[in-house]
């Protein structure tokens, strides 16, 4: 999650017009209505979703948020060494680069994140992990998370455990997940694409290049699902974890809205929040992590965050405060999510645009 609020946020030079609207949208501010529509809910999900689990998540995020890793500052050698562990990973699981790049990296060069707001940063990397689909393949889920953080200051790292090593490391559960069910010969029937991004903390570049410079048609890529924040609990529900916030599903896609909650009411049972989606929030959340990037194109996006806590941001932000068990159950359900949406007959469709 970045602090910027970024110089295409839209709203940003309309900040008094929206504080004023926003007094007539608090009564508005009710839970959004569950329909009883439904869309052949893929129930194999259960079958993989039990290879998504606390100590493989613990075992990469006391890797990916170690001293070793320096902060995963965009450009510098933690970052590359984080780089290089994803890396090692996916090849270790059967997971490829997609077929028309030379390797996993998409480099991302340093005067594309030369903005007003940003350092001058080195050139650094996405990942990008592929599994092709069946009698769909050309229709693509991507699933997003930012792995850079912001460094270190004063000798001291910041580890970012929850900022977004948390994300990342669901991103590699949910690929696991993925790659079993292809190993059991169940490839899912659309491709899927696991997009790590750097550049996220000075001004979400690496989503930004990746949605200037698909490497997948736009027009076919369905679906965004963002996973930024994601292993704590903020200082709203303090010891209550079993929540989750939504953000943007339905700004573009009703469905998307529609499927997240019949999924979750049948399987993951959270609490689905969505204070964060409220076009009056002044948090502006939406606008605020690499989901943007994909809705700001018309493809549907949903962002999945804890919220924010005293850690956000500072060196605390370690991988002994993360809890697992509630970091496992969410990344079940962005696992069940994408199974969904990989093989429901009907791709989902944006139509809020
Ligand atoms: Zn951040």
């Amino acid at each position: 999650m970045t602090l910027i609020f970024t110089d295409f946020n839209p709203l940003y030079m309309k900040k008094l017009s929206i504080l004023l609207l926003s007094l007539s949208f608090i009564a508005c501010k009710t839970a959004q209505k569950t329909q009883n529509t439904t869309f052949g809910i893929d129930e194999t999900s259960v079958t993989y979703t039990q290879y998504i689990n606390e100590n493989d998540l613990k075992k990469h995020l006391y890797i990916i948020a170690a001293d070793s890793m320096q902060g995963r500052n965009t450009g510098e050698i933690g970052q590359q060494k984080a780089r290089d562990y994803i890396v090692t990973y996916y090849k270790s699981i059967g997971i490829a680069p997609p077929k028309t790049m030379q390797s996993y990296f998409q480099q991302v060069p340093s005067a594309f994140m030369k903005s007003r707001f940003s350092p001058k940063l080195n050139d650094a990397d996405n990942i990008l992990a592929f599994i092709e689909g069946t009698d769909k393949k050309d229709e693509i889920i991507v699933i997003s998370a930012h792995y850079d953080h912001v460094g270190m200051k004063n000798g001291e790292v910041y580890n970012g455990a929850d900022d977004n090593g948390s994300g990342t490391v669901a991103v590699l559960e949910i690929a696991e997940a993925f790659a079993k069910a292809v190993k059991m010969g169940h490839k899912p029937r659309r491709s899927v694409l696991f997009l790590h991004v750097i550049g996220e903390e000075h001004g979400l570049h690496g989503s930004r290049y990746y949605a200037e410079n698909p490497v997948f048609p736009l027009a076919n890529t369905i679906v965004d699902i963002n996973i930024d924040m994601v292993g704590r609990i903020d200082d709203v529900y303090k010891t209550e974890g079993n929540y989750i916030y939504v953000i943007g599903a339905d700004r573009l896609s009703s469905e998307l809205h529609q499927i997240n909650e019949e999924i979750n009411t049948k399987f993951s049972n959270l609490k689905l929040d969505y204070t964060y989606n409220d076009v009056s929030d002044p948090n502006e959340y939406y606008y605020r992590s690499d989901h943007y990037n994909f809705a700001k194109k018309g493809i549907p996006s949903i962002f999945f965050f804890n919220g924010v806590h005293a850690d956000y941001h500072q060196e605390g932000d370690e991988p002994q405060k993360i809890l697992y068990p509630i970091l496992a159950k969410r990344t079940q359900h962005f696992f069940r999510l994408a199974w969904q949406l990989a093989n429901q007959e009907k791709r989902i469709v944006a139509d809020k645009k």
